[in-house]
């Protein structure tokens, strides 16, 4: 009888914090249990994550069977042996580089670094959902900057939403879910006028698969904005998303607050093995690269049907269909599943890079949008 008064006097919804009622959790494209569940053990072609599909790196599932025997023991807390093999892969020194539980742990952790309720946070539109989240859950603002209509940034547009209470500016370039770049002249236009108290993260998630001569990417002397970082992740390039591990590389006083606030073992000990064995695996970098180069070749062919292909530098590219909600529904009962129903992108379906008899299944699928 206790125990039920307890519960009824305990109200929830008034006893969180009150900026918590307006965020949902995030929704991730459907996991493969949930798709066990749901279909059974029926063949899927599973094009909704932006995972490998060429599956694990190798060297990474090595390192990780290596170690499994010591998995009693606690991870080594400040990652360090992979931090150093990061740092020689990038040609900087160990502090340069921290670790997370995937790059959504090391968002939220620096929203939590340097977020006060009532700042601001200029994001680009759409983009990735997880730099809004992690502004909400610290009660700052938001500011959503639309990429222009051909989904190129707009970088003007970014600089005039900075104001004096904005701490953080995102960039995500191949930026998901549109799959197009930043320029290098436009970032570093951009660095020229952000203010030098703005801090700025560059979302390199799928980095490794863009071609674009004129794209942005990190170049030796990257680290001499010391208001920036880059964010890397080994689930996309070298197929670890189920072992969450990301890294950002940037200025050393700013990672010397950001340990303060993470979790003391937030890379867990396969987690450190496996990435760094992934980062020595040349072949299966330069396999998933080249599958991203012929993927694209493929469903540029969508556009002979009349369907708009968004050029794309990732490992996805966004595909025109009308009504992507109802396109997503009709390729799901053919066993293909792709995503859709992104704010802004209603009659668009982002599709990832399958094998390439997968692609072909789904291009064949998705040229019934064209005629109709
Ligand atoms: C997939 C993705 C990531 C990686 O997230 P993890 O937490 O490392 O799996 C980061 N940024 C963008 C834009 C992504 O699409």
């Amino acid at each position: 009888m206790i125990v039920l008064e307890v519960f009824t006097i305990f109200n929830t919804h008034e006893r969180v914090r009150s900026n918590l009622h307006n965020i949902h959790p995030y929704q991730p494209g459907i996991s493969e249990d949930q798709l066990r569940k749901e279909f059974g053990l029926a063949h899927l072609i599973k094009l909704n994550s932006n995972e490998n599909a060429l599956g694990p790196s190798p060297l990474a599932l090595e390192a990780i069977a290596r170690e499994l025997p010591k998995l009693h023991l606690y991870p080594d807390g400040g990652s360090d042996l992979l931090r150093e093999a990061i740092a020689r892969h990038h040609a900087l020194r160990m502090e340069e580089v921290f670790a997370g539980n995937g790059s959504d742990d090391i968002i939220k952790l620096i929203s939590e670094t340097f977020l006060e309720e009532g700042d601001e946070v200029v994001v680009p539109f759409p983009s990735f959902s997880q730099y809004g989240f992690g502004a909400e859950v610290m009660k700052a603002n938001i500011r959503s900057v639309p990429l222009r209509s051909d989904f190129s940034y707009d970088v003007q547009a970014l600089l005039a939403a900075i104001t004096n209470k904005t701490k953080l500016l995102y960039l995500c370039t191949p930026n998901n879910p549109t799959g197009t770049v930043l320029k290098y002249s436009e970032f570093t236009w951009l660095m020229e006028r952000v203010p030098k108290d703005v801090f700025v993260i560059v979302d390199l998630a799928y980095d490794n698969y863009a071609t674009d001569p004129e794209r942005f990417f990190v170049t030796k002397d990257a680290l001499i904005y010391p208001n920036v970082c880059y964010l890397h992740t080994f689930s996309k390039l070298y197929g670890l998303a189920g072992l969450r591990v990301g890294y950002a590389l940037g200025n050393e006083q700013v990672w010397s607050y950001v340990h303060r606030v993470r979790e003391p073992f937030n890379v867990n000990r396969v987690a450190q093995r496996g990435a760094q064995a992934a980062l020595e695996d040349v072949e299966h970098v330069r396999r998933s690269v080249a599958l991203a180069q012929r993927s694209r070749e493929q469903y540029a062919t969508l556009e002979n049907y009349g369907l708009r292909v968004i050029p794309s530098e990732a490992n996805f590219t966004l595909v025109e269909v009308g009504n992507g909600i109802q396109a997503f529904e009709q390729l799901k009962q053919k066993g293909i599943l792709v995503r859709a129903g992104y704010p802004g992108l209603e009659s668009f379906v982002r599709v990832t890079f399958g094998l390439d008899e997968e692609n072909e299944v789904c291009i064949e699928a998705l040229c019934e949008f064209g005629r109709a």
